[in-house]
């Protein structure tokens, strides 16, 4: 290289990289610098000075701050050719390797994005989407760089150019430094934008500062002085930097606590960096040995670390001439992770294991989503957000970031802006170019929907091609209200097809007896109700024929098992019963003469059961009571009161009666040993489901005993009531009535 000033620029970096990484590949780092220099010859920066200038020194803040591998190093040094020069990808991976191509090219991509400034939620889209089109973490670490170089230079550019960059920096790069857990570059682009963003602001508090420099310089020389004194006397190995407060988190305060500098309460901190944790404990037990600690302000970030991997001891405490300071302990691990973040424990794993792959970056993408001092439950939030995996970003014609599930085309886009979009979609462009609707969406990409009036609408086939359930529901919507009509004759044939695979006739589920318990199945009020439910893709035609198929089954079977216990009783052969109608005449086995369906039920007093001579009374609302003719209650007399006349009906015993009726039936016996176990046996063996027993003694020893039973007809009824007669003891028994 000529120009002796590059010369010297260049063996500063080696020099750097030789102290933290002696076995780096300086014949590559160098080939890239020459490539670099010859592909930016002749260009040069608004400063003046050569193009070089810039790659040179991002590399520099790469080496020097974040201590990367030689990769890296290479990729900083080429990180604007691909994009400035005619130097491509293929020549880079050609001359180097295919991974310091992917990382310039990955850095030019997010140097291509245009910012506009958004609102808040817009703002954390960007940074999501820059993070997420950095597949590799050092693309990022690299534009970082390369950003805090342009910052530092920035007084060259045009002040709207200054102020531009300098909003995008506070917006976008200081929060991905500080979620990195870089806090040295956080302040540093912070302070730089503020310097443009609100000059006059940053020009106070920097002359404030550099005002009172001797002073709080004093300060801080004394009490670094009195702590160092201390730890050197107990034998603790440690090194102590103290710092002022930057300004813009002087800034920053100000205006969130409304308070002039002087009332900024730690203007000042120190940092005491220890060998070991036990050392961190013994530090801090010196501290507030020497300083009155403020109550409140104690942290042990130690004992429980932060969300991003944070490790420290925090305490505040009143310094000897009455000024408040704060100390953060911490061993030098902890400390490289605070200030250098991602970059630090890149550097750890690198020399624990060699050059990395993408796998071993999982931690990094957890710690990404993270925000320091972030609570437990958003964490966990976050962690859930997997965004390199699920979703893209991709921009609106107008700079917005549309977020999507992974693998979205423009019909997901389009539906996610407006549902009116999606329907009026003719076309789509990305990134300027016509491309189909299955086109996958990368992220960055600046997507445009070209609508017509006279547009269609949605084709049924954007259902499987749409990615997010937002678009499918908006394109079934669509269907469902537009196209009545077709979705029901589509419905109807679909159905139809189904039924036949199924081997279904039409005419079964028609039938007007199970037509309503099918549409019950299928939570739909008429056919035509589940045709378009159908037609429109909310159902599917074979879901709605398994659960009509399912119930057919149950149906059949029901039947089935009902001819198997009529047969006995009825002692008929199966081909009778269709000619018999009586199913919808009868009630609980009782035929009410000339009222169908109509309630009934039988009579406390008398208990009928099948064979018994009944007649019906008409309650008032309780349907018609049965009682057996030689009920005291259904007395002739009874029968022919004035007024009741028309109230008692003629009723008959069905030929489909329930399986058993409930009665009673009373015996009276000469009490003795075992006669409830004898007539136990009897019920037994008369098959008698028994309700209820009780037995009650009269005066004169005698036992009247009360059975409420179950039987099938008054058949069943006698051939108990001969058993029961065959007990010794046993008197008399009688059916009560009345
Ligand atoms: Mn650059």
């Amino acid at each position: 290289m000529l120009n002796l000033d590059i010369q010297a620029q260049y063996s500063h970096l080696e020099e750097t990289i030789r102290s933290y990484n002696p076995s780096a590949d300086f014949a590559q780092i160098q080939a890239a610098a020459e490539l670099a220099y010859r592909a930016h010859d002749g260009q040069r920066r608004k400063s003046g000075e050569p193009y070089i200038i810039h790659p040179l020194a991002v590399a520099q803040i790469v080496a020097e701050e974040l201590k990367l591998d030689s990769e890296s190093i290479c990729a900083a040094l080429l990180h604007d050719v691909i994009e400035d020069t005619p130097c491509t990808h293929e020549e880079i991976a050609k001359a180097f390797s295919p991974t310091i191509a992917n990382l310039v090219e990955g850095v030019s991509k997010l140097t291509r994005i245009q910012y506009a400034t958004k609102e808040d939620e817009q703002m954390e889209n960007l940074r999501k989407m820059l993070i997420a089109m950095s597949k590799d973490i050092r693309v990022i670490l690299i534009k970082i760089s390369d950003r805090l170089h342009n910052m530092r230079t920035m007084e060259y550019q045009s002040p709207s150019k200054q102020k531009q960059k300098s909003l995008e920096t506070m917006e976008i790069y200081a929060p991905i430094s500080h979620r990195l857990g870089m806090q040295r570059i956080k302040w540093e682009l912070e302070d730089l934008s503020l310097k443009y963003l609100d000059p006059v602001a940053y020009d106070e508090i920097v002359s404030r500062l550099d005002a009172k420099r001797p002073e709080y310089e004093a300060f801080m020389a004394r009490t670094r002085a009195q702590v160092d004194a201390r730890l050197k006397d107990m034998n603790i190995h440690h090194t102590i930097y103290g710092r002022m407060k930057h300004p813009y988190s002087i800034y920053r305060k100000m205006f969130s606590q409304n308070k002039n500098m002087d009332e900024i309460f730690d203007l000042f901190a120190f940092r005491v960096i220890v060998d070991n944790v036990g050392d961190c404990y013994n530090v801090l037990g010196v501290i507030h040995d020497i300083y009155t600690p403020i109550p409140g302000r104690f942290k042990d970030y130690i004992g429980t670390p932060k969300p991003n991997g944070y490790q420290s001891l925090h305490t505040t405490v009143m310094g000897t001439d009455g000024i408040p300071f704060e100390v953060q302990i911490r061993t030098q691990e902890m400390h490289d992770i605070a200030e250098y973040g991602v970059a630090a424990h890149w550097k750890y794993k690198q020399n624990g294991q060699g050059s990395g792959t993408e796998g071993k970056y999982e931690w990094v993408r957890r710690l990404l989503e993270n925000q320091e001092g972030a609570d437990a439950e958003e964490y966990i939030h976050s962690l859930k957000i997997d965004m390199f995996a699920d979703e893209v970003f991709v921009f609106t014609p107008n700079g917005d970031v549309q977020n999507l599930p992974a693998g979205a085309t423009p019909i997901d886009f389009a539906y996610a802006i407006h549902s009116a979009v999606g329907n009026r979609m003719v076309g789509a462009k990305v990134n300027g170019r016509i491309v189909t609707f299955d086109r996958q969406l990368k992220n960055g990409d600046i997507v445009e929907i070209l609508t017509s009036k006279n547009a269609k609408g949605p084709s049924r086939d954007w259902m499987k091609i749409a990615k997010s359930n937002e678009a499918r529901s908006k394109i079934r919507q669509w269907f469902k209200k537009e196209k009545k009509e077709e979705n029901i004759a589509n419905g109807r044939s679909s159905f139809e097809s189904e039924l036949k695979h199924c081997g279904i006739s039409m005419k079964t589920v028609l039938d007007p007896e199970n037509l309503p318990i099918l549409l019950k199945k299928v939570n739909c009020a008429t056919l035509e109700e589940m045709y378009a439910a159908i037609g429109y893709g909310g159902f599917s035609a074979q879901k709605a024929v398994s659960r009509m198929h399912g119930e057919l089954q149950r149906i059949e079977k029901q039947h089935q098992q009902e001819k198997q216990v009529d047969v006995p009783v009825e002692g008929k052969p199966d081909v009778m019963r269709p000619a018999v109608p009586k199913r919808s005449k009868s009630e609980q086995g009782i035929i009410v003469e000339g009222l169908d369906n109509c309630l009934v039920k039988f009579s406390k007093c008398c208990t009928p059961v099948p064979g018994d001579d009944i007649i019906g009374f008409i309650t008032r609302g309780y349907g018609v009571s049965v009682h057996r003719c030689d009920c005291p209650n259904a007395s002739e007399e009874k029968r022919h009161m004035p007024g009741q006349e028309g109230r008692w009906i003629k009723v008959t015993w069905g030929k489909d009666t329930n399986e058993s009726y409930p009665t009673v039936l009373e015996a009276v016996c000469k009490d003795r040993m075992n006669l409830i176990l004898d007539i136990s046996a009897a019920l037994a063996s008369t098959n008698t489901s028994v309700c209820g027993l009780n037995s009650r003694s009269t005066e004169d020893e005698f036992a009247i005993i009360r059975l409420e039973i179950r039987v099938r007809d008054d058949q069943h009824l006698k051939a108990l009531m001969n058993k029961l007669h065959q007990i010794s003891g046993v008197l008399k028994i009688t059916r009560p009535s009345g």
